[in-house]
């Protein structure tokens, strides 16, 4: 969809708008069923990046409490734990710039990647920048989805992030097209943007060739210690605006309502899941941040009546659409670029 395309969706009334998107979101996922999705931090702080809002960047002061790649053993207790509590999609976060093939800790990612996967669950990372040989190696130890995240427009993104940019991101996410990993990629609202920005966020997704298979949208939780720590809470109907533009311009997505729900009341959820979310974080927590309790969601989910998926450990990437060139479009063949602090965080 192009910006003005998306302007003028974003304008319409409330519920015009609502109902325009419900309709997508009924053609699209006509089973209507939530899918519940639980994320670790596999590693945490210390990240050399400057994010503005995120508390794991060693540049803030914050309270945050570190650590390191976590054992795989660790991890699979949490991943059977999620399992066991009804998620059907276990995803992990690593506080780096990107990852490197070779590297020890990447051996073992690989090896988590690989205990995980053979819990008959979908497995998401999300790990930072990646080259073309080591989203290849993800996918070969089982990865079924990678996040990377564009977080807002490109016109915003150098006020919020200045260590890497948003090329640098669209160039992961063709690594992970490429090798055939389905894309999570998604924004964050609350960062000091326009609505303009966000928009221009939701022209640059859905212009991907292939889909994104999900596109997570994410409320600003201020962190003390960042810059963004005092911003203010994002308006619950912009949100619910937002939610629905984002079904409409991906209509094929997972859209998946992630932090920020512990500020949401169950009222501004259920205007959200029948604009289009079909997906929630699941678990008491989000990475470093809080999120409902799960008996809290599993109350809400019984009372809309909305059943939750299935996992589907065998979900391929989006398959490109053959008349149109592959988007973003950048050669797979350059690698991320060669940074000290890679290393030296990862
Ligand atoms: S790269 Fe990720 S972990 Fe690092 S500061 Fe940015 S958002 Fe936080």
């Amino acid at each position: 969809m192009t910006l003005s395309e998306l302007q003028a969706l974003y304008d319409l009334p409330f519920f015009t708008l609502l109902s325009r998107a419900h309709a997508v979101h009924e053609a699209s996922f006509p089973d209507g069923k939530i899918q519940l999705c639980t994320l670790l931090s596999i590693k945490t702080g210390g990240c050399s990046e400057d994010c503005a809002y995120c508390s794991q960047s060693a540049r803030y002061k914050t309270e945050l409490e570190s650590h390191v790649l976590l054992e795989r053993e660790e991890v699979m207790l949490h991943a059977r734990a999620a399992k066991d509590s009804g998620s059907t999609r276990f995803c992990m976060g690593a506080a780096w710039r990107g990852v490197r093939g070779g590297t020890e800790r990447f051996e073992q990612v690989l090896d988590i990647v690989r205990d995980v996967a053979t819990l008959n669950m979908e497995v998401c990372v999300t790990l930072g920048e990646l080259g073309p040989a080591e989203a290849q190696q993800l996918r070969d130890a089982g990865v079924t989805a990678y996040n990377h995240n564009l977080d807002t427009s490109p016109e915003h993104y150098p006020n919020i992030v200045t260590s890497h940019t948003y090329e640098d991101r669209l160039r992961t996410i063709r690594n992970v097209q490429d090798a055939g990993i389905a894309v999570c990629c998604g924004g964050i609202l609350g960062i000091s943007e326009t609505i303009t920005d966000r928009l221009r966020l939701l022209e640059v997704i859905s212009n991907f060739n292939p889909a994104p298979e999900s596109v997570p949208i994410n409320s600003l939780m201020p962190m003390p210690g960042t810059p963004l720590a005092e911003n203010p809470q994002v308006e619950p109907l912009d949100l619910v605006r937002m939610i629905a533009c984002a079904r409409i311009a991906v209509p094929s997505a997972k859209v998946r309502l992630s932090a920020g729900r512990t500020r949401l009341s169950d009222e501004t959820q259920t205007l959200c899941f029948f604009a289009g979310a079909n997906s929630i974080f699941y678990g008491e927590k989000l990475l470093t941040t809080d999120n409902p309790e799960a008996a809290d969601d599993r109350a809400l989910l019984a009372k809309l009546g909305l059943d939750t998926l299935m996992p589907d450990t065998s979900l391929g990437a989006p398959v490109a659409d053959p008349s149109l060139p592959a988007s973003p479009a950048f050669p797979a063949s350059i690698p991320p670029p060669a940074c000290a602090a890679v290393a030296a965080c990862c």
